[in-house]
């Protein structure tokens, strides 16, 4: 906002100076050329007057010059006069010098005789300068200006002859300072009359010259004799010339400062004016920018009003693009149906409006969508998952979220775990009929999620939705209706993952080993083979249990390395156990990842093969469950090279007798669950000997796991088991004593 100001003002004052500037150099330039032209006229007009000045006062000079030439003629004419100055009679010369001196006003005369001596008024006689007498001796009748200690003076000689040359009458009158008044009187103006050697004034005769504040014109006086040349000198102040215009050049001053200060203000006025609207719709334009609307407010019809009008008509397009554009983010493409960000959105107002832990969340899952989607096509299982959120919200009141394909997701007033935990099971349980997409029906098997705010004092690390979600999981692992989200069940995904790349590791730098556990014959008593079982010794956790790290390994997709290990490592152990003597089959664990997995099944049968091994893979019938058609293919490929399959931990889940028919095994191992019960009750007797009955139906041998003592293994034996497996047996042992233990148990050693 401030950065808006700032532009809107900066144009401004760009403006505002610009203007101001280039006006106010016109101002500038008229005032300027009219006081040059006031200077020029004042001077032209003084330098007329001083001029005139200098003509009158050479015509004054003129006048005195002839009014002592003619008294000095008229003196040097007189006879008694001239007698006296051919005789030299001083006295008299004196006296008749005094009488014309007085008589002739502010002139002085005096007598200059041929040996160079000078004679004034008083009779005294001092000695002339040589200049002036060599002018009198050559001269006519010498006359002008003679200095004479430092005072100037205008001056004429005339001869006096008797009738040879006796010497000469002079005629003096003093330039002094009251001379030079009276002629500055003479001029209409206030002049300063002065006299000057010539060298010290630069300005030539009749010209008019300028020279540190004043205006000045010159004449060249003569010289009486050869003395420097002198010049009267006539100046008058530039700022007395100038005085008469001061009052105007003061009002154009004034005139040109306000004129000034007017376009100034004038000036910003119309800046503003100018930038306001691009000011405003800058500033719109900025808002718009941080994500706000605000319409421009301008009605003017010039090209800003339009330009403000499109602005807002953008506006108003792009606020109605938005909102379909959220819409369309709100929503599920296939199904229509409001998205997980909608749902989100949901969960985060509702906690706004009624506080944190005010929903939990159900998450409905279709089991097996993948299959569903595969056989009928991805239309139709987005219908069929639209007609199941129409069921549900039938039986909810809400229509749910679709959150991730098979997932729909409802937001559930916060009850107790229980309350809502029944309200999914019943959910599952109405929803989970055929719905029919075109006509035919299809079967959706359904399970639940449930995330409840606040679970415990620690912070869950997912959302409510991911938790439900990983709620759900938790059910169809389980194979059960509804499951609610369990802090312990999810662990830390983050020290998984880093406790895979260490068992990874572990694979290479030998932290990993197999221990073997003997399967006895319940015919002979003889050790028949041995179940290969993984152990990790991990450098600061210690021993982690393959119950805890094998289905981390399954989920982060890492089970195939450690499979390939076990593969490589039974196999190199069963080349130990052969060179011993024992051509044992040793029984392998599968995952059931691995029979969906071509690429494994190939390269497991490239090293049985080319190793020669005899192995058995043991695998659990939900591995089959989940992709029938691809692991029983697997399946078949395995026995087609010569591997042995073994049902593992059969009746622990959910077993069933449909898929049992048709995994093609050689044997079936009944879990130790059953067996460690079977002392204790009836049901398990009797389910185990119904099991038995039926794999030797199938054709298949039977062992039991987890026999932990003798009575067991009588009771066993007596129900038809081929062989047993357990503590009671022996515990899991390291190749090397599995060596020794062979070697007590059966003493028909083959060596081969
Ligand atoms: P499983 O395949 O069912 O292996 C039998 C488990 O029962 C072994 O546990 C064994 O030590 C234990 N057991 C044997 N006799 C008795 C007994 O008399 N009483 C009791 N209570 N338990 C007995 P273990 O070694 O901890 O292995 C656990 C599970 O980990 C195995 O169950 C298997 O599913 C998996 N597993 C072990 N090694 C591997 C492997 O190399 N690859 C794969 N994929 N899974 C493995
Ligand atoms: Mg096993
Ligand atoms: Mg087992």
């Amino acid at each position: 906002m401030r950065i808006n100001r700032w532009i809107g003002a900066s144009l401004r004052r760009k403006l505002t100076v610009t203007y101001s500037a280039l006006f106010g150099l016109i101002i500038l330039a008229v005032a300027g050329a009219v006081y040059l032209s006031i200077k020029i006229n004042a001077e032209r007009s003084v330098g007329r007057e001083l001029n005139a000045s200098v003509a009158v006062f050479e015509r004054l000079w003129n006048m005195s010059a002839e009014n002592m030439t003619a008294r000095a003629e008229v003196l040097a004419a007189d006879f008694g006069f001239r007698e006296a100055v051919a005789t030299e009679d001083i006295p008299t010369i004196a006296s008749a010098v005094a009488n014309v001196s007085a008589r002739a006003e502010g002139l002085s005369a005096g007598v200059a005789l041929p040996d160079g001596r000078f004679i004034d008024a008083t009779g005294e006689s001092i000695p002339l300068p040589d200049d002036m007498l060599e002018a009198m001796y050559t001269q006519d009748q010498p006359s002008g200006v003679v200095t004479y200690q430092g005072r100037y003076y205008q001056s004429v000689a005339v001869p006096i002859e008797a009738p040879v040359l006796v010497g000469w009458a002079l005629f003096w009158s003093d330039l002094d300072a009251a001379r030079m008044e009276s002629l500055e009187s003479l001029s209409a103006i206030p002049v300063r009359a002065e006299i000057r050697a010539s060298r010290d004034w630069a300005g030539k005769d009749g010209d008019i010259h300028r020279t540190r504040g004043f205006i000045g014109a010159s004449s060249h006086i003569e010289n009486f004799g050869d003395g420097e040349q002198m010049s009267l000198v006539i100046t008058y102040p530039m700022s007395a010339a100038m005085a008469p215009y001061r009052p105007m050049i003061f009002a154009i001053l004034i005139f040109s400062a306000a004129g000034m200060a007017l376009l100034v203000i004038s000036g910003g006025v119309l800046a503003r004016s100018l930038t306001r609207p691009i000011a405003a719709l800058d500033e719109a334009v900025h808002i718009l920018a941080a994500g706000e609307r605000r319409p421009v407010d301008l009605t003017s019809d010039d090209e800003f009003g339009r330009l403000a009008g499109s602005f807002n008509t953008m506006l108003k397009d792009l606020e109605s693009r938005e909102q379909a554009i959220v819409q369309l983010s709100r929503e599920d493409m296939e199904t229509g149906l409001l998205n997980r960000r909608a749902m989100n959105d949901d969960i985060a107002q509702r906690e706004d409006a009624d506080g944190p832990g005010a929903v939990s969340v159900a998450v409905i899952r279709v089991l097996r969508y993948r299959n569903v989607r595969a056989s009928i096509g991805h239309a139709a299982a987005a219908r069929a998952i639209n007609l199941l959120a129409h069921q549900i919200r039938d039986v909810t009141g809400t229509m749910p979220y679709r959150i991730n394909a098979a997932d729909l997701g409802l937001l559930l007033d916060s009850e107790g775990r229980f309350a809502a935990i029944e309200s999914i099971r019943h959910i599952v349980g109405a929803c989970s009929r055929p719905v029919s997409v075109d006509g035919s029906s299809v079967d959706l098997l359904l399970c639940g999620g449930l995330a409840l705010p606040d679970q415990s004092a620690e912070n869950p690390p997912i959302g409510l939705i991911d938790q439900a979600v990983f709620a759900a999981d938790l059910a169809e692992r389980d194979q059960v209706p509804a499951a609610s989200f369990s802090l312990a069940a999810y662990g830390n995904p983050a020290s998984t993952l880093s406790l895979m790349s260490e068992m990874v590791d572990a694979t290479r730098s030998g932290g990993l080993s197999l221990v073997y556990q003997p399967k006895m014959s319940s015919r002979d008593g003889h050790i028949c083979g041995f179940e290969a079982l993984i152990r990790w010794y991990h450098p600061t956790r210690g021993r982690i249990s393959p119950d805890s790290f094998i289905p981390l390994a399954e989920e982060t997709g890492h089970i195939r390395q450690l499979t390939e290990w076990v593969v490589l490592q039974a196999i190199e152990d069963q080349k130990t156990l052969r060179r011993n003597g024992f051509d044992l089959t040793i029984s392998v664990n599968i995952s059931g990842r691995q029979l969906s997995d071509d690429g494994f099944a190939l390269w497991a049968i490239g090293k049985v093969r080319s190793g020669g091994a005899r192995l058995c893979f043991e695998i659990t019938e939900t591995a089959v469950i989940s992709d029938p058609d691809k692991a029983l293919s697997i399946i078949h490929l395995f026995r087609s090279t010569g591997i042995s399959i073994s049902i593992d931990d059969y009746g622990a889940g959910l077993s069933s007798l449909s898929y049992l028919k048709q995994i093609p095994a050689h044997e079936l191992k009944i879990d130790k669950s059953f067996v460690l019960e079977i002392e204790n009750g009836t049901t398990d007797r009797l389910m185990i000997q119904s099991t038995i009955e039926l794999a030797h139906a199938l054709g298949m041998l039977v062992v039991a796991e987890g026999v932990e003592n003798d009575k067991v293994v009588g009771i066993l034996s007596d129900m038809g088991a081929d062989s047993l497996q357990g503590y009671h047996i022996s515990r899991p042992l390291p190749l090397t004593e599995a060596l020794a233990f062979l070697a007590t148990h059966n003493p028909r050693r083959d060596i081969a």
